[in-house]
């Protein structure tokens, strides 16, 4: 069965997991990427970002969210008054998954399969675990759906403050689902605006979240989903 599982140390140490997900063969993705792409930030983080996976300048790189997406997420997180420096950001699965051209020069990133996404869970719980954020938002079905199932569409429930339980051993963050900023290139021209002020607006309803838990101790009422895995341990 495919599962990173076997390859996650038991550790609270966001390096220890970075350097153990470096040897992941969970699922078969690891075979042609570059390498895995791990999570980064501030290891203290109160809100936590999940995107789906790396893409061609990410796998590259080494780094999440460093290329077109990534300077998206940026503008958005700027307009919303958030600084990236205070975020801890990852993706759902840590392999670029891609296909080439017809001439085999361009990489075409290709989505992972739910098989794939199952398979790289384990390091999500485990970054989860570690940071202990106060808020995740999920940007995009892949993510959304690694946490909180197939079922979930970001659709119906985008920007809305959501809860679940079992995703950490102590205490559950709120989750605010969204789109991923990919998404904003990725639509028409004449709704581009329109798409990236939805996600600044859901980005500034997860900041305002964090802001809630501090002052009020909990992130108060919302929508209960049920989570798709019960914690690593
Ligand atoms: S995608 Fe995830 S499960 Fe698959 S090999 Fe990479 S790190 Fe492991």
């Amino acid at each position: 069965m495919n599962s990173a599982a076997p390859f996650v140390p038991e550790t609270h140490q966001l390096s220890e997991l970075a350097k153990a997900a470096r040897h992941c063969k969970g699922c078969p993705l690891y075979q042609d990427a570059t390498q895995t792409v791990f999570g980064s930030g501030r290891p203290s983080a109160r809100m936590m970002l999940i995107g789906e996976q790396p893409g061609d300048r990410e796998d590259r790189a080494g780094a999440p969210f460093v290329g077109p997406a990534g300077r998206v997420l940026d503008k958005a997180l700027a307009a919303a008054e958030i600084d990236r420096a205070e975020l801890y950001l990852t993706n759902a699965v840590k392999h670029f998954k891609f296909t080439t051209n017809e001439r085999g020069k361009r990489r075409i990133h290709k989505t992972p399969s739910r098989t794939e996404v199952e398979a790289c869970r384990p390091w999500i719980l485990a970054e989860l675990d570690t940071i202990a954020p106060e808020v995740v938002v999920l940007l995009g079905a892949t993510a959304a759906k690694s946490l909180l199932g197939n079922d979930f569409r970001v659709t119906r429930h985008r920007g809305e403050v959501l809860h679940s339980t079992g995703l950490v051993s102590e205490g559950d963050p709120a989750l605010v689902a969204t789109i991923h900023p990919s998404a904003v290139l990725r639509g028409p021209s004449e709704s581009r605006d329109e798409a990236f002020d939805g996600l600044v607006a859901d980005l500034r309803i997860a900041y305002a979240t964090t802001r809630t838990v501090r002052s009020e101790g909990s992130a108060g009422s919302g929508t209960f989903i049920p989570a798709e895995s019960p914690v690593r341990r």
